[in-house]
């Protein structure tokens, strides 16, 4: 795998299009609780994507490339410190010009990794995907919002019991909880601060994370949502190459453009009153002084 921006211009010319796959993580920088940094959700998305692209090399005659990550997102909980959100429009937009130009570049398999759940974010990444294919054709896949929801849309997701046991005893756990603390864990360790094993689980269910209200009350005075007490090294590191190699399918499915639409898909996007953000007024990012 190599980073595209360190190439020249010439040598991108020159790649093989039809057997190059390029990879872009779009992910905020916005609080992660009181033990995760901001960049948790791109760290992740790195990863995840740098997993995917391992297994991609070694399992097919691709190759693949990588933009440094695009710090674009939207979230609906802006008001914490260190939180940069944009509105769904703004993210839309940077997304699909990004998409444009790559695309009339000549790349033709292009995977964007959106390493973030919230509904805003996962539908604003759908919405510009499914701008750019329609306008040229299958080209751009983000398998993150079928993941996020597999559940929801029935995807048979194939993972290690291990993983399940902790799903089942600890499930909803959306934001800096046991999931994301494991994977930073095992991502490297210096990136999680000390006392996380003392941190009180906050419980919302999947359907209460369209609500703000909720969100806010969940997160309470610390900021996750999800038990990150739970968290342990051994099943982040079951959750990265859980992760990387869910990536790796969808985007070998893709490449062959076979079985591959029910990776594209986030369940909230079929939700019309999800999609008012994208209006000017309802899609403001509330600016006004930090006090979380
Ligand atoms: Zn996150």
């Amino acid at each position: 795998m190599q980073d595209l921006s360190l190439l020249t211009w010439n040598e991108v010319k020159s790649l093989d299009k039809e057997k190059s796959i390029l990879f872009i993580t779009v992910a905020p920088i916005e609080e992660h609780g009181v033990c995760l940094p901001l960049a948790t959700d791109l760290i992740e998305g790195e990863q995840w994507s740098q997993g995917a692209m391992n297994v991609i090399e070694q399992n097919s005659g691709y190759n693949c490339y990588y933009l440094p990550s695009f710090p674009v997102a939207s979230a609906s909980v802006n008001s914490f410190y260190g939180c940069i959100h944009f509105p769904m429009h703004t993210t839309y937009l940077v997304v699909k010009e990004l998409l444009e130009s790559v695309i009339n570049m000549g790349f033709l398999h292009v995977v964007v990794v959106a390493s973030h759940a919230d509904p805003e974010h996962q539908i604003a990444v759908e919405k510009a995907i499914r701008k750019a294919n329609k306008k040229y054709g299958e080209c751009v896949i983000a398998p993150m919002g079928a993941f996020f929801s597999a559940d929801e849309i029935g995807l048979k997701r194939d993972v290690s019991n291990e993983i399940r046991k902790y799903e089942k005893e600890y499930s909803n756990d959306f934001h800096a909880g046991w999931v994301e603390t494991s994977c930073m864990l095992a991502i490297d360790e210096n990136y999680v601060r000390s006392g996380y094993e003392e941190l009180p689980a906050s419980n919302i269910t999947s359907r209460d994370m369209i609500s703000k209200k909720k969100q806010i009350k969940a997160m309470g005075e610390y900021g996750h949502m999800g038990n990150p007490a739970v968290s342990d090294k051994h099943i982040g590191e079951l959750l990265n190459i859980d992760s990387a190699r869910y990536i790796a399918e969808a985007t070998l499915n893709f490449v062959k453009r076979q079985n591959y639409k029910i990776f594209s898909h986030y369940f909230l996007y079929d939700l019309l009153f999800m999609h008012m953000g994208f209006l000017p007024g309802f899609g403001r990012v509330k600016r006004k002084k930090v006090e979380k």
